[in-house]
């Protein structure tokens, strides 16, 4: 039986978290003009918001940037000048259009895997955005297969699978979300492995275990083999 390998793209083969914490960095020295709190209090104030945001806008770049926004016109009791409110929005853009950096081991690792498997690429977020950072990375025409999805729950994966005419016997997913990328797809009666990335979004982060954990992505192949 062939394996099909399916693969997230933020923070599993590309960088991403680190660009959102820096922008928080510069958007909590950008509100502490304003108000006395220290930094780590108005990046949690901002975490909330893009919690809370995540039903009305989804995940990505630009609804993080309204949740900058609105985060700042409350904490600031809408004293914010239009002027930072457009710096506000210049981060959010200048993430739109950061190059692609490909992780460490990636790029072998995914020629190598597209020689011997077939690969789908699974990422959750912002249609525009991730089609544009999937066209960015080189990475494309190795993938037989790229779903950007709204969200990464069972019923999700059950679709991709369904789409692609993919049994679950024959699918193994790897990522550095255990909530997104690990638990939904072992749930649905597929195989996973968990990935870490150095730095995650407490959003993703979840209290569990008894999955397989792997230390960089150059393990995949050798893990893929000893399924055989
Ligand atoms: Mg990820």
């Amino acid at each position: 039986m062939t394996l099909t390998v399916g693969l997230d793209a933020d923070d599993t083969l590309w960088h991403n978290e680190t660009f959102f914490a820096d922008v928080q960095q510069r958007f909590a020295a950008l509100v502490g003009h304003y108000i006395d709190d220290d930094a780590a209090t108005l990046m949690a104030k901002l975490d909330v918001r893009e919690r809370a945001n995540l039903a009305h806008f989804g995940y990505g770049v630009k609804s993080f940037t309204l949740s900058m926004i609105e985060t700042a016109l409350e904490l600031t009791d809408d004293r914010v000048s239009g002027r930072d409110i457009a710096t506000i929005i210049d981060m959010g853009r200048a993430m739109m259009t950061h190059p692609v950096l490909l992780l460490d081991g990636v790029q072998e690792t995914i020629d190598a895997l597209a020689t011997h498997y077939r690969l789908v690429l699974i990422t959750k977020g912002e249609l525009f955005h991730q089609e544009a950072k999937v066209a960015a990375s080189g990475l494309a025409d190795r993938f037989s297969a790229v779903e950007v999805v709204s969200e990464k729950d069972v019923a999700t994966y059950a679709g991709v699978l369904q789409r692609n005419n993919i049994s679950r016997d024959s699918f193994v997913m790897f990522g550095n979300s255990v909530r997104s990328d690990v638990l939904p797809v072992i749930e649905m009666g597929a195989r996973a492995a968990h990935i870490p990335f150095e730095l995650s979004w407490g959003h993703e982060d979840v209290d569990a275990d008894g999955f397989p954990v792997l230390a960089s992505i150059r393990d995949v192949p050798e893990f893929l083999v000893a399924l055989r």
